[in-house]
């Protein structure tokens, strides 16, 4: 037997490796605001607590429109593509065609940090946000008479992006792309400049990398996203009659995430972590060198870190797959 501390190590380095080769082949694609949001096996895990709440109406008009419009088998498939479920293989689309669709903003909204109310349009730019994706793609969705092979991705990207969304750094901005430019130490794993572009101040790991994936998987340990998504959503049974119970408000959930992302991301951190200007960077070499700047404060999710950040993690991937649930419900009630 492999020790499982080795095992993860293995898939750290694997990781690692990864993202050098990553920059190489695509050098934009690691300024992206998000690789992958939730990583594969969240997204599952949404997917799956989202089949829990379906009525039987939404999951045969989702099995019915998924089923007769698929997803094309020459696509690279990031998560594989080898599972029956048609929401869990429908959770991870979006990610793989991003770049050929170039709607990457849909995957998040920039609130700037310090923001606590009021229109989340204004945050929402020319090229679009996960707010408006979700409406937009929910429209498609109800309408009857829209082609079946766009109701079909609007089901696949509500399922995503309801996901996306509840990730707290994809509805938060500190002028640090969404925690992409603030390098962390994970555990003994220390930051690593990317030497291929070393004037882009990209490292990794970084906040951002970490709350997309490392969070939950290591929380997750040697469990899959069927049984994490049983046990997330037996642990979350009393709070998610209230989540439904408050109706679809997807803007409310978007401040909700934000307020989430100010208490548990940043001001998590024992070292002060002031509000920076609202602005977008390119690269982590903007804002005045915002990667350098973060990367000299040495900041490290350690272990008490780790667990309160699982905590919040869970929570948000429950709340995620109640509310996606209630998005595929109320679609089918207009979809006899
Ligand atoms: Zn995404």
């Amino acid at each position: 037997m492999v020790p499982i501390s080795q095992v993860l190590e293995k898939s750290w380095i694997m990781k690692q490796r990864f993202f050098v080769l990553a920059c190489m082949l695509a050098a934009s694609s690691c300024f992206a605001p998000s690789a992958r949001a939730w990583g594969c096996k969240g997204h599952q895990t949404v997917a799956l607590i989202a089949e829990k709440h379906v009525t039987k109406e939404a999951r045969q008009l989702v099995d019915k429109l998924l089923g007769e419009n698929p997803i094309e088998p020459k696509l690279k498939r990031g998560c594989g593509n080898t599972t029956p479920d048609f929401m869990v293989d429908a959770s991870t689309w979006p990610d793989d065609v991003r770049n050929e669709r170039h709607n990457g903003p849909w995957h998040y909204i920039d609130i700037p940090r310090g923001k606590h109310k009021g229109s989340i349009e204004e945050y929402c730019g020319a090229d679009g946000c996960v707010t408006r994706a979700i409406e937009e793609q929910r429209s498609i969705l109800k309408d009857k008479s829209a082609d079946p092979v766009k109701r079909a991705e609007a089901i696949r990207y509500l399922i995503h992006f309801v996901g996306d969304m509840h990730q707290p750094l994809h509805a938060i901005n500190n002028g640090d792309n969404g925690g992409n430019c603030v390098p962390v130490k994970y555990l003994h794993h220390e930051p690593l400049l990317n030497l291929l572009h070393s004037e882009r101040e990209d490292y990794s790991p970084n906040l951002h990398q970490v709350w997309d994936t490392e969070i939950v998987e290591r929380d997750m340990e040697v469990s899959n996203p069927h049984r994490y998504a049983d046990e997330l959503d037996e642990k979350f049974r009393a709070e998610s009659e209230s989540w439904e119970a408050a109706g679809i408000h997807v803007e409310n959930w978007a401040w909700e995430v934000h307020e989430r992302a100010e208490t548990e991301v940043y001001e998590a951190f024992s070292v002060k972590m002031p509000i920076e200007p609202d602005v977008k960077p390119k690269g982590c070499s903007d804002n005045n060198h915002i990667g350098k700047r973060q990367f000299e404060k040495h900041l490290t999710v350690d272990e008490t870190y780790q667990s309160r950040a699982a905590k919040t993690a869970g929570k948000s991937l429950a709340e995620a797959g109640v509310r996606l649930a209630m998005i595929l419900n109320d679609a089918a009630k207009s979809n006899p």
